[in-house]
């Protein structure tokens, strides 16, 4: 039986384990470096049917109906008087059982954890290198060495394989913005609420049944390298707080008092589609790419990644950067449009973005080519 290495716990990591496991064809192991998974996170995530549509065929649908939501549409608003510019009806993608999701974090891990046996997941196991001679030799912090066929890199945007793979080429860049997360309760909106302002725009979503909703807002800022390296800068809440008000004061909804547990965070985008040479190492999820958080595809994108590779594997196909290197192109214009055009400052462009907003969102052929494309799989 081939031995696969999982290198990572997170979304796309975990979803891989559990097509192994039901598939039983492969002998396999995660290893994370983290020493636990938090799965209290009240952060929110969105699932578009893409995604869903594959969480279905392991059992999501039998997730408590407590702990989801099915938004139907994502209404836009001008944030600074929360005036309603138009929505867009994401329901309509909906198929069967497959709706748009939206829910906790740590519940979509924890669902993700419930059928990986104990015994094959091993925490505080950091990837340090690699030596591929007639199998995979996997070197790690704690001195551990092991030999595998295959190794799937699920480890993340900072993903350590790609650094050992590609040297500085590895490693993601700054996408000049930062991001503040947030809980909100009792909002009145159950579907999916997104502000755009000038160099900024925030989304609030529902996470639970509980009146529970996720803030999530992503703001331009240049940082020069010495802040963006200083990860207590992040942490700081008179930096925080900054920020926050900063925004605040551009909408007319009181985000200072009303967002709690307010974390923050910069982003970082992959470089460029890299492929590393070796035929039995393959990177996944964010570790393949990581998007511009602008389009919510990144977990979806995860969870496809993991299964188009394993039906590679499954099928001795090769099939699998061709396929993933065409719909990551798709997926980052998008993702680098939104961010764009969600961020608009120029009064005369706000005015004619807001004038293409709605009569796009009630075009059914763009629609089906911007959304239902990235949406069927
Ligand atoms: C602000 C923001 C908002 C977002 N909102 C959404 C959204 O609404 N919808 C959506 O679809 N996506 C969203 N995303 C993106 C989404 O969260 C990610 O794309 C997704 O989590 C990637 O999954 P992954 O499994 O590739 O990586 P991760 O979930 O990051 O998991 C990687 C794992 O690898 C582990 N690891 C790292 N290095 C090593 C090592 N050396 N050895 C062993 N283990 C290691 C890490 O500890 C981690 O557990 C958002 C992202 C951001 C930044």
């Amino acid at each position: 039986m081939k031995k696969i290495a999982i290198i990572g716990a997170g979304i796309s990591g975990l979803f891989f384990a559990n097509l192994l496991e039901k598939d039983q064809s492969y002998s396999y192991k995660i290893f994370e470096k983290k020493n636990s998974l938090d799965l209290t996170d009240g952060y929110g995530i969105q699932l578009s049917v893409n995604s869903i549509n594959l969480l279905n065929k392991i059992g999501f649908q039998k997730i408590n109906a407590n702990d989801i939501c099915f938004p139907k549409k994502v209404n836009f608003f001008d944030a600074k008087n929360s005036k309603k510019i138009c929505d867009i009806d994401i329901s309509k993608f909906n198929n069967q059982n497959n709706r748009y999701t939206t829910l906790k974090r740590a519940k979509l891990l924890k669902f993700l954890l419930a059928n990986i046996p104990l015994e094959k997941l091993f925490f505080n196991s950091d990837l340090i290198d690699i030596k591929n001679q007639n199998k995979l030799s996997l070197h790690f912090k704690d001195k551990n060495i092991e030999e595998f066929d295959y190794l799937v890199a699920a480890d993340g945007i900072y993903s350590k394989t790609k650094q050992i793979l590609f040297k500085k080429e590895g490693l993601p860049k700054y996408f000049n913005s930062i991001a503040l997360r947030g809980n909100i309760h009792n909002f009145k909106n159950f579907d999916i609420s997104l502000f755009l302002g000038s160099k900024f725009h925030f989304v609030i979503y529902p996470i639970s049944q509980n009146q529970e909703f996720n803030f999530i807002s992503i703001i331009r800022k240049e940082l020069i390298e010495q802040e963006i390296s200083n990860r207590n800068l992040f942490k700081d809440n008179s930096f925080i707080n900054n920020l926050l008000n900063q925004i605040s004061s551009k909408s007319n909804l009181n985000l200072s008092k009303e967002v709690k547990d307010i974390k923050c965070f910069p982003i970082f985008v992959s470089k460029k589609i890299q492929v590393p040479k070796s035929k039995n190492i393959f990177l996944t999820g964010d570790a393949f790419y990581s998007f511009p958080p602008s389009f919510a595809q990144g977990a979806s994108q995860s969870i496809e990644a993991a299964n188009e590779l394993f039906n590679d594997l499954k099928n001795n196909s090769t099939n699998y950067y061709k396929i993933r290197t065409l719909k990551t192109k798709q997926i980052n214009s998008r993702s680098s449009f939104n961010h764009f055009a969600f961020h608009l400052s120029n009064p005369l462009n706000v005015f004619i973005r807001d004038i293409f907003l709605k009569y796009l969102s009630k075009n059914k052929t763009f629609l089906e080519n911007y959304l239902g494309k990235i949406y069927s799989n």
